[in-house]
């Protein structure tokens, strides 16, 4: 006979653990008690050594699907002479905190009673149990109990009251647990004003669907627009009323069966899809593919995702192949999360609502994923992931991080769990802005987190930027503030999520970040750690004619490379590539560069990216950021086979490298004036691209030593220019660093931050 207590640290509340440790100790004959704490569980044990050993292997291996184990650590204590094993229940105390469960999706036993005719909750949509269910967009404060969380709003009815207060049951303290009798329920209502209720409202809205109209239904964070994804007449309509030409729509299919119709799948894809985090996936679109072109028009991949709330099963269980599923918002706006603002907000778009009752505290965005280089890569980390805690490789104090601008998001850190926000958008939209400061005052609270440190971007007229200020000026005087050039929190962030602590070469190729030197950055070669980084490389500035402008219309840039391999006399062949511009606005931006008004110095690889894409005549206005470049990649992909790459000139100032892109400009129009194939000279602009990566590289490692490269910023988020530079890189003996956890894009830059902040301040 043993005695031991054993502490477990991660996300163990709220899943079901405590009824879980309850049975395994049953069934290893162990008496004790389980209890929470802040941050965790502890267990006290006692039984024979075997058993006690069992138990230990057990708790982690077999913990319940929504629980997460980080940490766990057995002490061995004198046995008590104790008989049963209890569950004791524990006040919190107020500085104390555990960490909340992401919304996880329908569990296998629940998606059977789902559908059995002889469940009591046959065709309920808002079933679930301790393994399943809504749990960060329903929870308003910890610990999770029923009252703090929008479910408090109904009264359990006997039965359910029985399932949770019976530790043998599934629904065991699962805290949205409801039925049709006591529970939330959903009605369906079109723009005539023809309502229905509960199973009506279902099969109305699966009727409206198979005619093609839009619905907007009422999820788990938010709202999705839906219609028929293989109807190109509804997908088409959709497009035009929610002002969208060409940004591609995710799409929902019920099963894995499904999905192999119309994309091609890897064994790795398909798990991904399966994960009770239910993210898009973006997959490769199968030549005889039943789904509408006006889904993805013009990309060779599809963003699809399985079920993840009962009603997405149930819209789904007949027919359809696949419905779209975007999520409901007006342009920029953040998502819809109460049924009057959907009423208000997106009539002009919906022909038809399904409402529920059960409100959304906290809306969340699908997440999307893509595979690149055999790994999954987050293009936008929200739903599923959010609010889990990415953990940090050392202590950090408590700290706020304010992220960037367009694809914002924050992070609060806590010892050494980096709390990264939901994706939340473009914060120039006003109440994009006024969501993210409710958000950070939410997640202050939720994780009981006072920052005494402010990070944030180095550009003074980033919105996240001013708050950052306004804080420390105003009210917290005590806060101290750290500025974090914009691609090293790129390369912190990094190194955070694979835990490197050492310097790294790094390579960030994006749109547009402000510089250390005032110019504005994005295609930078650097070596970093957190404490500092060097910048060793970069694209020679050009100007950026229009200045914000350009972003948009990528011809600018193509005019501005032109200028600078010819000059102001452009031949009359040049003068073709813009035939798409009346003369006179060509000879305005023209004069812009030859005067130098109006055109800020820019060295970005997203903004060559741009250049060579409208080039090639295959975009020249974004209607989405980043349009030109994913266009310019779909086309290189038509190419299987390698092509050599274009000439870069390097100039070398000491350990300082300048790249110049006139030679790979110059070789390119002759492609373009030879007649070869747009898919070939795209193809050859991405193989010289990722030999740019390889050759930084080689001459950072010839003066530093280093040969693990952090690879950051929007531009790696291509999947071939991706592969194609981490295939090089690797045959050349380098390490290369992806990003796993949070996105390269602008989405992970508040992780950067707190890292390079937290590693500064850190506890000796
Ligand atoms: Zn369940
Ligand atoms: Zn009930
Ligand atoms: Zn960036």
């Amino acid at each position: 006979m043993i005695g031991a207590l054993i502490t477990l640290r991660g996300v163990v509340q709220g899943v079901g653990f405590r009824p879980f440790v309850h049975r395994l100790a049953r069934e290893n004959d162990l008496a004790g008690s389980v209890r929470n704490f802040s941050g965790g569980v502890v267990i006290e044990v006692e039984g024979s050594r075997d058993r006690v050993e069992e138990f230990y292997r057990r708790v982690s291996e077999d913990a319940p699907p929504m629980a997460n184990v980080v940490t766990k650590r057995i002490q061995s204590q004198p046995p008590r002479g104790l008989e049963t094993f209890s569950v004791r229940e524990s006040a919190l105390v107020d500085e104390e905190f555990v960490l909340v469960p992401p919304d996880i999706c329908l569990c296998r036993r629940c998606q059977e009673e789902l559908l059995d005719p002889r469940d009591r909750r046959h065709r309920y949509p808002f079933i679930n149990c301790t393994d399943c269910g809504p749990r960060f967009t329903i929870i308003s404060d910890m610990p999770y109990d029923r009252p703090m969380t929008t479910m408090r709003a109904f009264n359990m009815c006997d039965q359910c009251q029985r399932e949770y207060e019976d530790i043998e049951d599934r629904r065991y303290h699962a805290q949205p647990n409801a039925c049709p009798i006591c529970g939330p329920h959903l009605w369906f209502r079109d723009q005539k004003g023809y309502q229905a209720r509960g199973e009506k409202a279902l099969q109305e809205a699966i009727e409206r669907l198979r005619r093609g109209q839009i619905v907007a239904v009422k999820g788990i964070g938010g709202f999705h627009f839906c219609c028929d994804a293989t109807n190109d007449q509804a997908v088409a309509r959709l497009r035009r009323r929610k002002n969208r030409p060409t940004k591609p729509l995710a799409i929902m299919s019920l099963d894995l069966n499904r999905v192999r119709s119309y994309c091609r799948l890897s064994p790795a894809e398909e798990q991904l899809l399966s994960t009770p985090m239910r993210p898009i996936v973006i997959l490769e679109r199968r030549a005889d593919s039943p789904i509408a072109a006006q889904v993805a028009p013009g990309s060779n991949t599809l963003g699809v995702m399985l079920p993840y709330a009962p009603v997405h099963v149930l819209l789904l269980e007949g027919d359809p192949v696949a419905i779209v599923a975007t999520s409901a918002n007006l342009s920029d706006q953040p998502l819809v999360r109460s049924n009057q603002e959907a009423r208000e907000q997106l009539s002009q778009i919906a022909d038809a609502y399904l409402f529920h009752n059960r409100e959304i505290h906290t809306s969340c965005d699908d997440s999307i994923f893509r595979f690149i280089a055999g790994q999954p890569m987050p293009i936008r980390r929200a739903r599923g992931y959010a609010p889990s805690p990415i953990r940090l490789p050392f202590e950090s104090p408590p700290i706020l991080a304010c992220g960037g601008e367009l694809k914002s998001t924050f992070c609060l850190t806590r010892e050494d769990n980096a709390f990264l926000s939901q994706h939340i958008g473009d914060l120039k939209n006003a109440e994009t802005y006024q969501f993210y400061l409710n958000m950070i005052q939410r997640f202050q609270h939720l994780f009981r987190v006072q920052p005494m440190i402010v990070a944030h971007d180095l550009h003074p007229q980033y919105l996240s930027t001013r708050f950052a200020r306004e804080l420390s000026e105003g009210g917290q005087k005590e806060l101290k503030r750290v500025a974090v050039q914009h691609h090293h929190a790129h390369v912190g962030a990094c190194m955070a999520e694979n835990g490197v602590v050492e310097p790294v070469i790094g390579v960030v190729f994006d749109g547009l970040g402000y510089g250390a030197d005032g110019h504005i950055w994005g295609a930078e070669f650097m070596v970093a750690d957190y404490k500092a980084f060097h910048r060793m490389g970069q694209l020679r500035y050009v100007p950026l004619p229009g200045g914000d402008v350009a972003n948009r219309e990528p011809w600018r840039m193509a005019l501005s490379h032109l200028y600078s391999l010819c000059g102001p006399e452009l031949g009359t062949w040049e003068r073709s590539l813009f035939s798409h511009l009346n003369a006179q606005h060509l000879e305005g931006v023209l004069q812009m560069l030859v005067r130098g008004y109006n055109a800020p110095l820019v060295s970005s690889m997203g903004r060559l990216f741009d250049a060579v894409s409208s080039l090639l005549g295959l975009c020249q206005h974004n209607t989405y950021e980043g349009e030109a470049a994913v266009n310019l990649q779909v086309t290189a992909e038509n190419i299987s086979d390698p092509l050599p790459g274009y000439s870069w000139s390097i100039s070398r100032k000491g350990d300082y490298i300048t790249v110049d892109p006139n030679p790979l400009f110059s070789e390119l129009l002759q492609d373009l004036r030879r007649h070869m194939t747009i898919p070939e000279i795209a193809r050859r602009f991405h193989q010289s691209v990722a030999e740019l990566v390889g050759l930084g590289c080689r001459h950072i490692r010839a003066v530093s030593n280093l040969s693990r490269v952090a690879l950051s910023g929007g531009v790696f988020q291509n999947k071939l220019l991706t592969e194609l530079t981490v295939d090089l890189l690797r045959r050349d003996g380098f390490e290369p660093l992806l990003h796993q956890k949070v996105p390269p894009n602008d989405g992970g830059i508040a992780l950067g931050q707190a890292a390079v902040a937290g590693y500064q301040n850190r506890k000796p």
